[in-house]
């Protein structure tokens, strides 16, 4: 039987925290033997953000990779490729871009997310890029034919604009798309240390895959506790805790519980329960971030990685571009450059 294809990505725009780990990597990692899996560095997508700083996506998609290989992505098993490298995917957000209103990109729930997040950036003055971003990534899916997407929570307004876009096309062109499927994970959303619903690169309240352990020591230490909580025997309450909260993905069942139950009973000081999760954090990371010291010392695994994936991935959409072209009476001359 055919594996079921996945086609997934991150932007460019920083090294991979511990919120891409737990509500992403682990499943792409989990899933890779069972699907059919491509992973896009988004640097166009990241450009609509960063486009007054290319500098810092170029750097960025290394870093990626890098994070991706140490984390388990075998590249062997998954097709790593470079968004901008596949114009068959700027050539259908074209396509796309008729058959979805500005009204509805207006109304995306992510969008507005990220706007409120940005408004310092942006104001009012909302790019025609950014807003059509949405549309550009459902293009990212369906050239490569995606059906299952691993993503964090923040993603699923993104792939049901993605449905909606594939039921239009594939209502006026024929039954040429596929319409994907979020596959979200256990932990779909983690927080920021500073209590921020989400942990994001571009929100500095992150803990990197990457962080050394003083990094991680240092970060774990101004994390958010309970603000009622000033003296050590004050009793507490860990649901409201940012160190709680990290200790539920880092620390084991039976230690979290004594964890939990001593801050509530005043009796455990939040230093040292800091210190305890970040360790916790720096022994769980170490495997990770010494895989990552050998790709350092050795870039040129990771561009073999990139040309071969995106090589792959070129061939893949080149074929779904020519269906879709059929479809789209565009077929001129039989597709001869195609
Ligand atoms: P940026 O702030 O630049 O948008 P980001 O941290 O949001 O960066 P993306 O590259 O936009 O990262 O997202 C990549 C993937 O990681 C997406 O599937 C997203 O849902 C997931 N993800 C990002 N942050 C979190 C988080 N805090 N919890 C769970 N999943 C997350
Ligand atoms: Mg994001």
């Amino acid at each position: 039987m055919e594996k079921k294809r996945i086609v997934t990505g991150d932007r460019p725009t920083g090294k991979l925290h511990i919120g891409h780990y737990f509500g992403s990597l682990i499943n792409r990692v989990k899933l890779q033997d069972e699907y059919e899996q491509f992973i896009l560095v988004a640097d166009v997508q990241a450009l609509t953000d960063n486009f007054d700083n290319p500098e810092k996506v170029r750097n960025n998609v290394r870093e990626l990779v890098m994070d991706y290989l140490s984390c388990g992505i075998d590249p062997e098993k998954t097709t790593i490729y470079i968004q901008s490298m596949i114009p068959e995917t700027t050539e259908l957000t074209i396509y796309y871009s008729n058959l979805v209103t500005v009204a509805r990109l207006e109304r995306n729930p992510t969008v507005k997310t990220e706007l409120a997040q940005k408004k310092h950036v942006f104001g009012e003055n909302i790019t025609y890029g950014f807003l059509g971003y949405p549309v550009n990534q459902a293009a990212d899916i369906t050239i490569l034919g995606g059906e299952v997407v691993p993503a964090g929570e923040d993603q699923e307004p993104l792939i049901e604009q993605c449905r909606e876009i594939v039921r239009k096309f594939n209502s006026i062109y024929g039954d040429v798309l596929k319409e994907p499927e979020i596959y979200l994970s256990e932990n779909k959303r983690i927080k920021g240390l500073d209590g921020n619903d989400k942990m994001g690169k571009s929100l500095g309240n992150a803990i990197y895959l990457s962080d050394t352990p003083e990094e991680i020591t240092r970060k774990v230490m101004s994390a958010v506790t309970d603000p009622n909580r000033i003296k050590k025997d004050d009793l507490g309450n860990p649901d409201v805790c940012m160190v709680a909260y990290y200790h539920k993905l880092f620390t084991g069942k039976e230690d979290l519980q004594k964890v939990c139950e001593e801050c509530r009973a005043g009796k455990r000081g939040c230093v040292a329960c800091k210190k305890e999760l970040a360790q916790n954090i720096i022994e769980y990371l170490r495997p990770m971030r010494e895989k990552r010291e050998y790709l350092e010392a050795h870039p040129e695994i990771i561009d073999k990685v990139l040309l071969e994936g995106t090589a792959k991935a070129k061939k893949e959409a080149e074929k779904i571009m020519k269906k879709i072209k059929q479809a789209m009476k565009l077929d001129y001359f039989g597709n001869i450059n195609k």
